[in-house]
């Protein structure tokens, strides 16, 4: 059984709920040229694109430190779409108390996303589910290059420790950033086709998709502006 008003307000949102206060902070010309909600850019904003969307298991987002304000990043715009979505920037989950604690908790199971051998499906995940139903179900994906995302995976035991997850096999679109493998997938495609895939109900997540067409078009744009 699921307590989704329960992990609602377990859950803190300052990534979806911005604190629009901190504009009245900003006086340096630089800090106003971005924008406060998506971090990019005022001219590349895409926060007209957000549509949060409702969901049922949490999704925590460990962000590699040197992925904060990239500008071809896309866990804030991820975590900026989910109700119950939460950015964590550190190396160590020693380093994020909220995360730590979150990962110590018996009442949870969280699942990292990492498709490797021993990764289990969702379909899975549901037995499990359905066999201890008093754990609720968090999701958990680490954003960084592969070769960050997977030293912050073997330098943290509490990583380690958690049950992998992978998708079903899909066609990863995002052309900006240089993948390691062909299916890898942006850190928005991976909460998408996660989300998606756990709750069956990929129409719901389509907003998700649809700033993600955004974001290619306005990289490619810009990438063709360059070139002319
Ligand atoms: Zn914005």
């Amino acid at each position: 059984m699921k307590n989704s008003s329960k992990l609602a307000s377990e859950s803190v949102m300052t990534q979806s709920n911005p604190d629009f206060s901190d504009n009245m902070k900003q006086s340096d010309d630089n800090k106003s040229r971005y924008c406060t909600r998506c971090t990019r850019a005022l001219k590349a904003c895409l926060c007209d694109y957000i549509r949060q969307v409702p969901h049922l298991a949490p999704l925590h987002i460990l962000q590699h430190p040197s992925e904060v304000g990239h500008p071809k990043g896309t866990a804030i715009l991820l975590a900026a779409s989910l109700a119950q979505a939460r950015l964590h920037v550190g190396e160590q989950v020693a380093d994020v108390p909220e995360l730590a604690a979150l990962l110590a908790d018996p009442a949870l199971q969280c699942y990292l996303l990492w498709p490797d051998e021993e990764a289990i499906s969702l379909a899975r995940v549901r037995e499990r589910e359905t066999a201890e139903p008093a754990r609720r179900v968090c999701f958990l994906l680490l954003d960084g290059t592969w070769r960050k995302a997977y030293r912050m995976l073997h330098s943290n035991p509490e990583l380690q420790q958690l049950p992998r997850i992978k998708l079903d096999a899909i066609a990863g679109q995002y052309s900006i950033r240089k993948k390691p493998f062909a299916e890898a997938l942006s850190t928005l495609e991976a909460g998408y086709h996660l989300l998606s895939q756990w709750e069956r109900a990929p129409d719901r997540f389509a907003p998700l998709m649809t700033l993600f067409t955004h974001l290619n078009r306005q990289w490619h744009d810009f990438a063709q502006g360059r070139r002319s």
